[in-house]
């Protein structure tokens, strides 16, 4: 644009004469001059604005020529540029300057904005300024145009005003906040001086439900007020959502402290009731809270980290201040989640199969049922991290169903492959939320059937939080596993709570003794003295017991010694796919 301005021009000549071209001083030259003049007048005058062509004239910059835009720039030419009369620009020193400033250099085109005057009144413009190519006196000259941007940058103002305003409460809204947490970050450089606190009222909702919203806006105002008097001059209270308020907090030598204490100071001012028309209404308010340290990304993150803490302290109903990390692990929950449930819709999880092993014969007798997500892109993620939001988000049902299924139709597959039946149990998790929220035994019975395999030969793993979660419920699930003939073991055991009085009456048939015990036993009295009991326990209810995570063969031997009767550990075989379990079967086996 600007070279497609130089490039237009046309004004002047090249500083060397062309050929035809009158020679300084002939008699001709001023006829040619004032063609030249007229031209540049034409020219000036077929420009949509307001331009003027300016000659450096010892320093000071003269306007030679202009168009009538120019001229109409309501008492802003006149006053600048004095007519054609060569006088210097007295006033505006700083356009002055700056079209000085241009003439010195050798810059073939600029252009800026200029405030001519202050407050009301002040008029703004985009100058743009192009240069000429130096006549044959070597004059400096450029063009210079000016367009009046007053009304635009008004509007703007205006409307940026309101878009920075909560109209309720006349406080500033989210944008402002967002604004002011920048700057306040810009000017912290992660030293930390200052934290964000993100305010909810709990029960406000339920006040505008019942008595209409214009009772909440009171409510709102009111309770905006009393904020603003709680807090000290310099902090900033904003209304970034409905009855969401959030404050710039600065901090002093206190750090957290300062917070926490100006966060309790609030939920004070809270306690008092507020008076709506004729009725006396208790507003109670969680607060969440984020410090401004280097490791925060930007304001909107400060921000997110404060309402990700209140969110905590709307569970808890105490003061909550963000941790590291908890926005990104939650997020990462989130997708896992997302994508899990695709993995499941397209069949993208795969069972792995661990053998238990009778410690008295060294032959297999069960698999243990192990689910394993490849994901196409993360690779293989663990069944500790995924397991876990399968469970919070209610997948674990769909999962767990899938993984009963899958379980069977590889034993029923073994089965068909050897020509006969195998004799070996598969062992599947049962999650606690799945005991609750799924129709186990339905599931159970349907999945047997499909594979067309007896349930004495399905083993399903619990641990001891099923049981503590709702016992009544785990009981009646229990008895009708039971009833199908399937065998019952409580897995983790000793990691839990478990009561002996649960034990006692419920139908479990076997302890799956933790792997940390096992691992530990060598070394540590304790853990053996736990495996002991443990064992001697197990005896004594008539059931049978698994030592998980066998890894040497010191440890399987030991175990055997103490009377456990299978072990399941990396000495033995990590979990294996389908077919490779099979071939373990064979080898141990037959
Ligand atoms: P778990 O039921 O206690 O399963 C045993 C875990 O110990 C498995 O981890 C297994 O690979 C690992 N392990 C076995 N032997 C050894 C050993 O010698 N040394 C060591 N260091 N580890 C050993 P995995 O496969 O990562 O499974 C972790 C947990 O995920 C399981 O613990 C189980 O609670 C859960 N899980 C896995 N699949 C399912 C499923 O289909 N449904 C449900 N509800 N939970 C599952
Ligand atoms: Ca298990
Ligand atoms: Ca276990």
């Amino acid at each position: 644009m600007q070279r497609a301005l130089k490039r237009r021009n046309g004004e002047g000549g090249d500083s060397t004469t062309p050929p035809g071209f009158p020679v300084p001083g002939s008699p001709a030259l001023d006829a040619v001059a004032s063609m030249i003049m007229s031209a540049r007048q034409d020219y000036l005058n077929a420009l949509p604005i307001a331009a003027a062509i300016v000659v450096d004239m010892n320093r000071v910059p003269v306007v030679v020529a202009r168009n009538a835009q120019f001229e109409m720039l309501d008492g802003v030419s006149m006053s600048l540029f004095e007519g054609s009369d060569p006088r210097p620009l007295v006033e505006r020193e700083s356009l002055r300057s700056d079209i000085r400033a241009f003439l010195a250099t050798d810059e073939p085109a600029t252009q800026f904005d200029w405030h001519d005057g202050g407050g009301v009144g002040g008029r703004h413009f985009i100058v743009r300024m192009a240069r000429l190519t130096t006549s044959a006196d070597q004059e400096r000259r450029c063009i210079l145009s000016l367009v009046d941007r007053t009304a635009e940058i008004e509007n703007e103002r205006s409307l940026r005003a309101e878009m920075l305003h909560d109209s309720l409460t006349g406080l500033p809204n989210r944008v402002a906040f967002n604004e002011a947490v920048e700057q306040a970050m810009e000017a912290d450089v992660g030293q930390g001086r200052f934290a964000v606190l993100a305010i909810d009222l709990t029960r406000f909702s339920r006040i505008n439900e019942s008595m209409g919203s214009i009772a909440g806006d009171e409510l709102i105002i009111t309770v905006a007020r009393r904020i603003v008097k709680a807090l000290r001059a310099g902090d900033m209270l904003a209304r970034t959502g409905g009855d969401e308020f959030g404050i710039l907090f600065r901090l002093g030598d206190g750090g957290v402290k300062d917070a926490l204490t100006a966060a309790r100071r609030l939920q004070a001012t809270m306690a008092t009731p507020f008076r709506l028309t004729d009725l006396e209404i208790q507003v109670d308010c969680a607060i969440g809270c984020a410090l401004a340290t280097d490791l925060v990304g930007d304001a909107e993150d400060l921000i997110r980290n404060a309402q990700f803490a209140l969110k905590r302290a709307k569970q808890s109903g105490d003061i909550e201040i963000y941790r590291q990390g908890e926005v990104s692990a939650a997020r990462r929950r989130l997708s896992l989640e997302t994508e899990l449930r695709r993995a499941i819709e397209n069949a993208e999880l795969e069972l792995a199969f661990q053998p238990l092993i009778d410690l008295s014969t060294g032959r297999v007798s069960s698999f243990e049922a192990l689910a394993r997500w490849d994901h196409p892109e993360r690779g293989p993620i663990s069944p500790i991290e995924f397991i876990p939001v399968a469970e919070e988000c209610g997948l674990i049902v769909p999962l767990g169903r899938w993984a009963l299924d899958a379980a069977i139709a590889s034993l029923a597959e073994w089965d068909r492959r050897a020509g006969y039946n195998t004799g070996t149990h598969v062992s599947v998790n049962v999650s606690a939320i799945q005991l609750v929220r799924d129709d186990v035994i339905g599931a159970v019975t349907s999945a047997l059937e499909r594979g067309g395999i007896a349930g004495d030969r399905l083993t399903l793993e619990l641990t001891e939080s099923a049981i503590i979660g709702d016992p009544e419920r785990a009981t009646r699930a229990l008895l009708g596993l039971k009833d199908l003939k399937a065998t019952i073991a409580m897995d983790d055991f000793g990691t839990g709570y478990s009561s002996l009085a649960y034990l006692q009456k419920l139908p479990i048939d076997c302890l799956k003794i933790d792997r940390s015990f096992v691992t530990d036993m060598i070394t540590d009295p304790d853990s053996e003295a736990i495996v002991r009991a443990v064992l001697s326990l197990a005896k004594a209810l008539g059931m049978c017991t698994t030592a998980e995570g066998i890894e040497t063969p010191e440890l399987a031997q030991r175990l055997a010694t103490l009377g456990c009767t299978w072990g399941q550990g990396y000495y033995f075989a990590r979990p294996l796919r389908s077919n490779a379990a099979y071939a373990y079967w064979r080898e141990r086996n037959t």
